[in-house]
């Protein structure tokens, strides 16, 4: 535990703010129930941090449940100093874990595959996550998308999917034998960087070369520049998510 002029870092004002969205995340989606087994996916970046750190908190409102962290190196960087950075905080404060080295990342962006590979390097590595979740007897699978990310896959999903969806805090998979749940959903994305410096966390650098070129990453800096002149853009949007008015939309009978 970090701690600062002798006083855990853990218990601070954003601490307790994030805390209690989080709470007020679980319980209003439901995400969480008694006995629950949760597979919390460990990317190394700031945000599953985060989300590792305020699930091992004592809770006042969720029901008690147990998880596992989960890793799955993409193979970007050769020489794994991330994997070993994740695996010794990961010791260091004795979670029970999962960590596999794969080449996911790189066989997504190999020649036959160039244009997209997101599509691919997403879609294997949920595939694996799904193994591991099932191997380990979990019914919940917890990711670290927090408010910024739904709001940028609603835009992500106009512009190039045609259509209105975004990531569900609570997602019903396998006929209901899984769920997917986003504790972080109603957390701000500049308040979880805020908390993981507070925490000093070993954040690890994504060593992805489409990490920077992503539609994500045109949708965020489209953002960013609209928020130049309404700083509650994404308060908005993330609000207009739950006032949809259907009648003033286009008929589905209508295909165009
Ligand atoms: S940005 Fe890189 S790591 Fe992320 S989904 Fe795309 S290819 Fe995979």
């Amino acid at each position: 535990m970090v701690t600062v002029d002798g006083k855990e870092q853990k218990d601070t004002r954003l601490f307790r703010h994030l805390k209690k969205w989080l709470e007020k995340a679980v319980m209003d989606f439901e995400m969480i129930e008694e006995g629950d087994r949760v597979l919390v996916g460990l990317s190394g970046g700031a945000d599953s941090f985060v989300l590792l750190d305020l699930l091992d908190s004592p809770m006042i409102f969720v029901p008690k449940f147990s998880f596992v962290a989960v890793n799955i190196d993409m193979g970007f960087d050769p020489s794994y100093m991330s994997y070993d950075t994740l695996g010794k905080h990961l010791r260091e404060n004795n979670y029970a874990y999962v960590m596999e080295k794969t080449d996911i990342g790189v066989a997504a962006h190999s020649d036959f595959n160039k244009k997209n590979p997101c599509f691919l390097c997403s879609r294997l590595r949920r595939k694996r996550i799904f193994e591991i979740a099932a191997a380990e007897r979990c019914n919940k699978i917890a990711f670290a998308h927090h408010r910024d990310d739904v709001v940028e896959t609603l835009l992500i999903n106009m512009f190039y999917g045609r259509e209105i969806s975004t990531m569900m805090p609570r997602q019903r998979i396998f006929g209901g034998r899984m769920h997917i749940i986003r504790p972080l959903v109603y957390l701000r994305e500049e308040l979880v960087k805020k908390y993981c410096r507070e925490r000093q966390f070993p954040v690890v650098e994504n060593r992805c070369p489409s990490a920077k070129t992503s539609k994500r990453i045109y949708v965020k800096n489209l953002l960013d520049e609209l928020t130049k002149n309404n700083k509650k853009i994404r308060e908005n949007i993330f609000k207009a998510m739950s006032h949809v008015r259907p009648d003033y939309l286009l008929p589905l009978s209508k295909k165009m």
